[in-house]
């Protein structure tokens, strides 16, 4: 039987939460009646976590287990799900209930409208307001004006993708969050729905503001390659031929300060300007 949905979660120390998870996604589910699978990915905890996620693996034949052999991050845990996964749809979710698995009935129900990529936007999010919230505002705003694809919540996880069109983007660092406007990009139809968001019940949260600079930096990567990846020497080239042109300035003005002002080339940094330059 032909997979409908995948449903994928990267899952680091949150062995308090994986069960009640498990079993909320089920509820759901059952609910729908379609084929579906739940991959969790271990991404190297210290914890119980991957004892729990093998068992529920063991009496649930819709759950997967797949075990990363260290902590890779967030975005290499949800890419090793994305390539095990068989579903026509993947959703992708927090392993740690913060995310509603009752949204996906939203989701499934925009994608049966015909869109490709459907986003969550945790209209009231409860994560802490300065360390998460306001530096979650500027990110988004940074992004969305960079991208060109306006989302108000970049950084909500939950979102629903059409397999095929994931398959093609490779992800680093903290990328996983770009790959809306990725696709956007490549002509996906994109749109957004307000999701429920909770408060971090069990566990802790792995980020604090420092993976806002991490982000920031990312999007200077994806910028990068879309712009120019087809054409790096527009990049290139253009420094190439600008130094090029400045050590030709540069090398005849210390060639004319010589002959005609008698200004001896030891007395400039011309010469070694030129050199660099070239
Ligand atoms: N996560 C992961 N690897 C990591 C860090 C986090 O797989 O190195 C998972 C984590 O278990 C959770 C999700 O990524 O399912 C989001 O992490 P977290 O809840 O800490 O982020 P927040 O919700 O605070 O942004
Ligand atoms: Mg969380």
């Amino acid at each position: 039987m032909q997979i409908k949905l995948s449903i994928i979660i990267p899952v680091y120390n949150e062995e308090k939460s994986l069960s009640l998870l498990a079993t909320e996604i089920k509820s759901v589910m059952t609910g729908l009646a379609i084929p579906y699978e739940v991959i969790f990915v271990d991404d190297g905890s210290r914890d119980r976590s991957i004892t729990i996620i093998e068992e529920l693996a063991k009496f649930d034949s819709a759950v997967r287990a797949i075990k990363l052999r260290r902590n890779y991050g967030q975005t290499a845990a949800m890419l090793a799900g994305i390539d095990h996964a068989r579903g026509e749809i993947l959703i992708p979710m927090d392993a740690d209930l913060q995310n509603d698995p009752h949204d996906i009935y939203k989701f499934l129900e925009k994608m049966h409208e015909g869109y490709d990529v459907v986003s969550g936007w945790r209209k009231n999010r409860h994560d802490n307001f300065f360390s998460r919230k306001i530096p979650s505002r500027l990110a988004n705003f940074l992004i969305s004006k960079i991208t060109g694809v306006y989302l108000h919540d970049y950084g909500c996880t939950m979102k629903a993708y059409r397999t095929k069109l994931l398959r093609e983007v490779r992800l680093y660092g903290e990328m996983h969050r770009f790959v809306p406007a990725y696709i956007a990009w490549h002509g996906a139809k994109i749109t957004e729905i307000v999701t429920n968001h909770r408060p971090r019940k069990y566990g802790q949260t792995k980020y604090g503001i420092s993976r806002t600079f991490r982000v920031i930096l990312d999007l200077l990567t994806v910028k990068f390659f879309t712009k120019y990846s087809t054409k790096p020497m527009h990049f290139f080239g253009k420094i190439g031929f600008y130094a090029f042109s400045f050590s030709l300035f540069s090398g005849l003005l210390a060639i004319y300060l010589r002959q005609v002002v008698g200004i001896s080339f030891i007395e400039t940094p011309l010469p070694l300007l030129t050199v660099f330059l070239v």
